[in-house]
């Protein structure tokens, strides 16, 4: 029997994360959060610091590059060539280089089949920017999180609250990645034409995760 697909796509800070693992729990499904698979591979260029804007150079380096994705005890994980990197990929400048490498049509392709793959066993809520467009165009139930910018941006500051870091900076980033994802090419973040939409501006996780819920279970 084919496995069931929920997609969660949206921008950055729209409770996608929360959302997309609690309900997932709810459901008895595996989660996959897909940005941890573009932050991977922006850490492992930092670390061999070649230049990605050379084509030759980056795609050497995924085609030596094994990532995995998992949760255990509720944590996500994410595994480069057997080495847990989990702890090095939650950081501003990874995020800022994630958001420009995964523009390069190589970088997409290169995860399009990890991503596919996780999804051949388990039932499962995959979270990214082109899960229900690109990932996943025949997913059974797809939706778009969105808020307003500044309530996103405060929402990740809160996140951040043992970094150094300020409000100010953090909507600023914020806007540049939903651009760079927006604008982009290949794959932009965008919802797709059959995503239900979802402001979570004004909603709390539980009330989020309730409806989505809802939806889900009304047609399994
Ligand atoms: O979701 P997260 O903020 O961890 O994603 C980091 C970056 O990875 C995003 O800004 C985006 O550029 C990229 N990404 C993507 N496609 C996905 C997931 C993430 O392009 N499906």
């Amino acid at each position: 029997m084919n496995k069931k697909i929920v997609t969660i796509d949206g921008p950055a800070g729209a409770g996608k994360t929360s959302v997309s693992y609690a309900l997932s729990k709810r459901l008895g499904w595996i989660y996959v959060d897909t940005g941890a698979l573009y932050r991977g591979v922006a850490f492992e260029i930092k670390r061999a610091g070649i230049n990605w804007q050379k084509e030759n150079e980056l795609r050497a380096l995924l085609d030596d590059m094994e990532l995995d994705f998992m949760m255990e005890k509720g944590c996500p994980v994410l595994i480069s060539s057997g080495e847990d990197i989990s702890g090095k990929i939650r950081t501003a400048d990874i995020a800022m280089l994630a958001s420009s490498v995964s523009a390069m049509p190589v970088v997409r392709e290169a995860l399009l089949s990890i991503q596919r793959s996780l999804a051949l066993k388990n039932n499962a809520v995959f979270e990214g920017r082109d899960m229900g467009t690109i990932v996943f165009p025949g997913a059974d139930f797809k939706f778009f999180l969105f808020a307003d910018l500044k309530i996103r941006a405060l929402r990740r500051y809160r996140e951040m609250k043992n970094e150094n870091h300020d409000l100010e900076k953090v909507e600023h980033d914020m806007e540049k990645r939903d651009k760079n994802d927006s604008l982009r090419e290949c794959a932009p973040l965008k919802p797709a034409i059959d995503a239900v939409m979802i402001d979570s501006t004004y909603m709390t996780l539980n009330e989020v995760v309730e409806k989505i819920f809802d939806i889900v279970n009304a047609r399994l």
